[in-house]
């Protein structure tokens, strides 16, 4: 009994890695391939900072700053989304957790939902190659879909590959001086997780200092295996 629930369970992937590992860019293939839907916390903190709320007011000047917004805001945050039903079909997470707290929190959240981790992936770029494509990342204010000045421009200038859109955003801390703070805000609070689901048992390293299709296709093994 207890077995067959923990196979229907909707699968749980994590992507770990540095800001510009290619971790949202991932996440969006996924759900359009296997419609796990991606749960980016920097995207519900930036929606909640646009909308306002208590926990926008309290995170903006932290990510502002390239630090880590308060572990009690962002489990309050996450817990909610995954009660949303769409997330019926399983759900990738994308920039959380990112610290040892948040990690402990989420096994404690799945477990009270009879879920488990099927796989935490890290994703590993070089500090260089992550400044590379931070400093040229932009996204479509219409559709969200994710390009890079260099590495994946839409195929007509100006203008969105998947929904047309013209309108195009890039984000505030993607810049020169966040950057730093963010990286060593990875190394010190992020990278410890790899240890951390190595010892559970679930973690893949992937080179994601390649193409983007080269790491979707390791990604699609990595999560068959998982998924089972
Ligand atoms: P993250 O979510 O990890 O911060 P993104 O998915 O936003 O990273 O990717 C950062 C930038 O790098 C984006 O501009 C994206 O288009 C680009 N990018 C993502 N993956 C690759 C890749 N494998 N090679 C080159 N550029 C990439
Ligand atoms: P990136 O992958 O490029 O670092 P994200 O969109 O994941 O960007 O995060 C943007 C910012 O939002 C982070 O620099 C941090 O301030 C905040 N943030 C996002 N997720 C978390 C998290 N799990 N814990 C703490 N802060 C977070
Ligand atoms: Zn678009």
């Amino acid at each position: 009994m207890c077995a067959e629930i923990a196979a229907q369970a909707a699968p749980v992937l994590i992507l770990l890695g540095p800001p510009g590992a290619g971790k949202g860019t991932q996440a969006r293939l996924l759900q359009e391939a296997h419609g796990y839907v991606q749960l980016s916390t920097g995207d519900l903190l930036r929606e909640a900072v646009a909308n306002g709320t208590a926990a926008g007011q309290a995170a903006k000047a932290v990510m502002a700053a390239g630090g880590l917004v308060s572990d009690d805001i962002v489990i309050a945050i996450l817990s909610e989304r995954l009660d949303q039903p769409d997330t019926a079909q399983g759900v990738i997470l994308d920039g959380f957790p990112r610290t040892t707290v948040q990690a402990q929190a989420l096994d404690q959240l799945l477990q009270t939902r009879g879920q488990r981790i099927n796989a935490a992936i890290s994703l590993e770029v070089d500090d260089a190659q992550m400044v590379t494509r931070i400093s040229g990342r932009f996204t479509c204010g219409g559709c969200g879909e994710g390009y890079h000045d260099q590495f994946k421009a839409p195929a007509t200038p100006g203008q969105c590959d998947k929904c047309g859109g013209t309108d195009f955003k890039r984000r505030a801390d993607d810049n020169a001086e966040t950057v730093g703070s963010r990286l060593a805000a990875y190394h010190a609070q992020t990278a410890p997780l790899i240890s951390y689901y190595e010892g559970k048992g679930v973690l893949s390293g992937v080179d994601a200092m390649g193409d983007i299709a080269a790491i979707q296709a390791s990604l699609a093994n990595i999560i068959s295996r998982a998924t089972a």
